[in-house]
């Protein structure tokens, strides 16, 4: 059996190729079957997201996704029993929809074991906890949701859309429904000058949610993006490499999990960690000291290496 769903084609920068355009999805998910609901993202307005740059958002049509999955029906089962809505923002869909497409998914394709997508603090927020649990028990097992930062300042200045209290009143929605929440963070999206406040709230605001999983990627200005043009205009500043190392010690160090999945094996870190906490907290902190302390370059992802 491979490891990627014969329909899908894997792109050398991590994107996967379906029918119809280009999607991303998160690391976890490489071996889910892509089942492309909505195209873009509703929000689009992330200041460092170069992801639906030019695309506008839509909603496929009830017909186009049951002929998506009437396809699928006819192909092996994905190895990973998974199915991953996309594009960015799935879970903005009417609840109507997503109801109708769960239970598309329950008849027509019956090895699938979890249905997972992209959702944002809106996206989770426009749904109470009782239709939220309609669709967990439909089978949306995981929404992965960037948070990105939880530094007030940081988040009004990349156009988040969400305030820390919001992203609280998420997690606490989506743990009543029984959906696991994953959280992915932007190490340097304080860039220097908030460097420190990014990664400190950030640790305060994990603390408070406390998420069942937690990735941590590496901010990169894309070209397009507003966060490109502030920084070559020089008004944003990347955090050198070392520095990124140090807020992702600080979350690592201060922030308090109950039993969290935390990772920064995604393709932008330079430094992949990966462990349960907070049973493996001291080795993961150690490990970051060991590398900064040495400050050598070598024990880092070759720039070459690295990825969006
Ligand atoms: S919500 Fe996500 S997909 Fe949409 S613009 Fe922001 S980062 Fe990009």
């Amino acid at each position: 059996m491979t490891d990627v769903h014969p329909f899908m084609t894997t792109a050398e920068d991590g994107r996967t190729l379906i029918p119809g355009g280009s999607v991303y999805r998160p690391p976890s998910e490489h071996s889910s079957l892509l089942l492309q609901v909505s195209v873009g993202c509703s929000h689009n307005r992330c200041s460092y997201c170069a992801m639906y740059l030019g695309k506008s958002f839509a909603i496929r049509s009830h017909a186009e996704v049951e002929a998506l999955v009437e396809h699928y029906a006819k192909l092996p089962p994905a190895p990973s029993g998974r199915v991953f809505l996309c594009d960015g923002d799935a879970l903005i869909l009417p609840q109507r929809r997503l109801v109708a497409i769960l239970k598309l998914i329950g008849a027509r394709l019956p090895w699938v074991t979890r249905v997972c997508c992209y959702g944002d603090t809106r996206s989770v927020l426009r749904k109470s906890v009782a239709e939220l649990t309609v669709l967990r028990e439909l089978g949306l097992g995981m929404i992965y949701h960037g948070v990105e930062t939880g530094d007030e300042q940081s988040m009004a200045a990349i156009v988040k859309g969400a305030t820390r209290a919001e992203v609280i009143e998420t997690a606490a929605r989506l743990r009543q429904a029984g959906i696991a929440h994953s959280v992915i963070v932007l190490l340097g999206i304080g860039g220097v000058a908030g460097s420190a406040r990014h990664a400190q709230e950030t640790a305060s605001l994990l603390t408070a949610i406390d998420p069942p999983f937690v990735g941590a990627l590496t901010v990169t200005p894309v070209p397009g993006t507003p966060l490109h043009a502030a920084w070559t205009a020089g008004e944003f500043v990347l955090p050198a490499k070392f520095a990124l190392l140090a807020e992702l010690r600080t979350i690592l160090a201060e922030a308090r999990f109950s039993h969290c999945r935390f990772s920064s094996n995604h393709a932008s870190n330079y430094l992949p960690l990966r462990g349960v906490l907070p049973a493996d907290q001291p080795a993961m902190v150690a490990a970051l000291d060991h590398v900064i302390a040495a400050g050598d370059e070598r024990l880092l992802k070759p720039e070459r290496l690295r990825g969006l």
